[in-house]
């Protein structure tokens, strides 16, 4: 039985005082709950510390939005993954598609961090998916297969077991436009029989895999009743206290 997992990437949304507003909101909203769901928050670097301390005593896991693969070194403008460890991370997103699109980040690149991450006990929420032209031109499977398989390359499948895998279409990231339940099942299956292939049954069956596109309260329910969608990487909804926690409520 795989548990469902809601995270909030707040992207560049929030300087200090408004992250301590959103996620004194958030724990607000939780006193009482006891809810099944993982909930991760993905703040900007600069909130990373704070927010650490303000979750210190709740269930709610931090994550990082993006890190570089070296350790230390004349890398200006990077964060490595012992630093994210250092504030408080858990979890780390590695090739959303902004990075893939607007920071040029390779499959090469991307499958870097990953080793990097593991390499530091950071686990990472591996982003693919599709563009609206590939999808057009019938090239959504072989997309997502490129991806997965060259961002996985080399790894071992006891690491692979610490990776989310997030299925996002690029065309339904931030558009307000998400894949219909039928579309995001027919590529998480696609995903999960992929990995059976290349690994296992055991890992076939046990790796999380979120939808991410747009997701609100309004969609959330039918998204995450999908047989193999275990929760959701949400962007713009995870921005007011409200609607994060109606998607956490919904994935319950
Ligand atoms: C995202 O940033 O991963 C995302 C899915 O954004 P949005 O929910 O705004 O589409």
């Amino acid at each position: 039985m795989r548990t469902k997992i809601v995270a909030g990437n707040w992207k560049m949304n929030n300087d200090l005082n408004a992250s301590i507003s959103l996620i004194s909101e958030i724990k607000n909203s939780l006193i009482g709950k006891n809810y099944k769901t993982k909930i991760i928050i993905c703040p900007p670097f600069t909130s990373l510390e704070t927010t650490n301390a303000l979750l210190k005593g709740t269930s709610i896991s931090l994550g990082a939005q993006n890190m570089y693969y070296e350790e230390s070194g004349a890398y200006t403008g990077e964060i490595s993954a012992k630093m994210l460890i250092s504030v408080g991370c858990e979890f780390v997103i590695i090739g959303h598609s902004e990075r893939r699109t607007i920071f040029k980040e390779s499959d090469e690149t991307i499958n870097l961090k990953l080793k990097a991450a593991l390499a530091n006990n950071l686990k990472p929420i591996f982003c693919i998916g599709e563009t609206l032209e590939e999808r057009e031109n019938d090239k959504t499977f072989d997309v997502i297969r490129r991806q997965l398989i060259a961002g996985l390359k080399d790894l071992g499948e006891s690491e692979i077991q610490s990776i989310i895998i997030a299925y996002e279409p690029v065309w339904a990231i931030g558009t307000g436009k998400n894949a219909t339940p039928n579309q995001a099942q027919e590529v998480h299956k696609f995903i999960r029989d992929l990995l059976q292939r290349e690994y296992s049954t055991y890992l076939s069956d046990n790796t999380i895999i979120q939808y991410g596109g747009s997701v609100k309260p309004e969609n959330a329910n039918e998204l995450m009743s999908q047989p193999d969608i275990d929760g959701a990487l949400v962007g713009g909804a995870c921005l007011k206290s409200d609607s994060f926690i109606k998607i956490v409520e919904s994935a319950e």
